[in-house]
């Protein structure tokens, strides 16, 4: 009789942030009034009922932090870039699964899904994040479910090495262009102008798309839904740099004035310092008034580097021979933020 072989025990690496998805009230019937981060990563998961699934994986819980993810600082990002680095080594690990608040999910996403991108060989396996609506002590608490999801996919060997992808309401969307567009819906989530990568419905995933592709030294979508191209430091490069520089984002709006602007190339932060980046969150196309051009044109004579991105929710910008500044194709203003950061890094900002 020819010996059985063993069946191979992934493994599922959980990192607990915080959030409504960890969040307690004392009423299970009241979903506005509790607080984020109250039970920890491996109770929440413990509270998940996964089925005959629960046999094909073990996990590993790690509690990163445990915060109303508003309140989220860099440190946290280094930190589950140097665990994720960390634990990539192991063979056994087929995905981490990150629970976090839905207020900043999309920042985090969008810094792991750019960072994972330059590894070498793009090696990390996939980053599942995933929240909820409802607190854990609500009745009708929607973050298991969310986890299920989650675990389902990163435990699917059609999901190895799939970038970073944000799982809610079984949605499943692509870390780079998720956006949290309702305050007051379990689906809260989307990836407009894009589609969703795929959706779960009874443990299916149905409609996955091709992933991204970057190179050794810039970021470029392969495909031509976003065009977008910026340095990005390596996780060493990153995680060796001491202090990240300080970018701030400025809206145009009716009657809006350079001040703003003014007074954030004047002011030195106790923290920070100087302002090293700015991002416009523009009107339209990613416009700025006469006067709001003119204080931007006189802060990147100052050295400021100035990227533009677009107030409207779902902008996708076209080149135009007008533009002032570096055009930063349908990057919402957060997200451009965040690119605008990792590129000074890269070079040595
Ligand atoms: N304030 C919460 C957070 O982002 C909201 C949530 O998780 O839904 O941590």
């Amino acid at each position: 009789m020819q010996p059985q072989s063993a069946k191979k025990i992934k493994k599922v690496v959980f990192f607990g942030t915080g959030g409504t998805i960890s969040g307690l009230s004392d009423d299970p019937n009241d979903t506005l009034n509790y607080t984020a981060g109250g039970v920890g990563i491996a109770e929440l998961a413990s509270q998940v009922r996964m089925g005959s699934s629960a046999n094909d994986f073990v996990s590993v819980f790690e509690q990163i932090a445990q915060i109303d993810s508003k309140d989220l600082q860099f440190p946290i990002w280094t930190q589950l870039i140097e665990r994720i680095k960390y634990w990539a080594h192991d063979p056994a690990v087929c995905g981490f699964l990150i629970t976090h608040g839905t207020d900043t999910i999309e920042e985090t996403a969008f810094f792991l899904a750019v960072m994972t991108a330059f590894e070498k060989n793009h090696d990390i396996p996939t980053i599942a994040l995933t929240c909820a609506m409802l607190p854990a002590s609500s009745t009708n608490a929607d973050g298991p479910q969310n986890i299920k999801d989650a675990v389902g996919l990163l435990i699917d060997d059609a999901w190895t090495k799939s970038g970073v992808v944000v799982v809610c309401a079984g949605e499943v969307h692509r870390g780079e262009f998720v956006q949290k567009i309702y305050t007051d819906r379990l689906n809260a989530f989307s990836s407009l102008p894009y589609e969703s990568l795929a959706t779960i419905k009874d443990g299916i995933s149905l409609n996955k798309k091709p992933l991204l592709q970057a190179n050794s030294n810039s970021f470029n979508h392969v495909s031509n839904e976003l065009r977008f191209d910026f340095d990005c430091p390596s996780i060493d490069d990153l995680l060796n740099h001491k202090e990240w520089p300080r970018v701030d984002i400025i809206h145009n709006y009716v009657n809006s004035s350079g001040d703003m602007i003014h007074a954030l190339l004047n002011y030195q932060s106790p923290s920070s310092g100087s302002l090293r980046g700015l991002v416009l969150a523009g009107t339209g196309m990613g416009t700025a008034s006469e006067s709001v051009t003119k204080a931007l044109k006189s802060a990147q004579s100052a050295g400021v580097l100035i990227w533009q991105s677009s107030r409207c929710a779902f902008a996708v910008l076209n080149v135009r021979d007008d533009l002032n500044f570096y055009d930063f194709h349908g990057l919402t203003p957060v997200k451009a933020r965040i690119a605008l950061t990792l590129h000074l890094i890269a070079n040595k900002g």
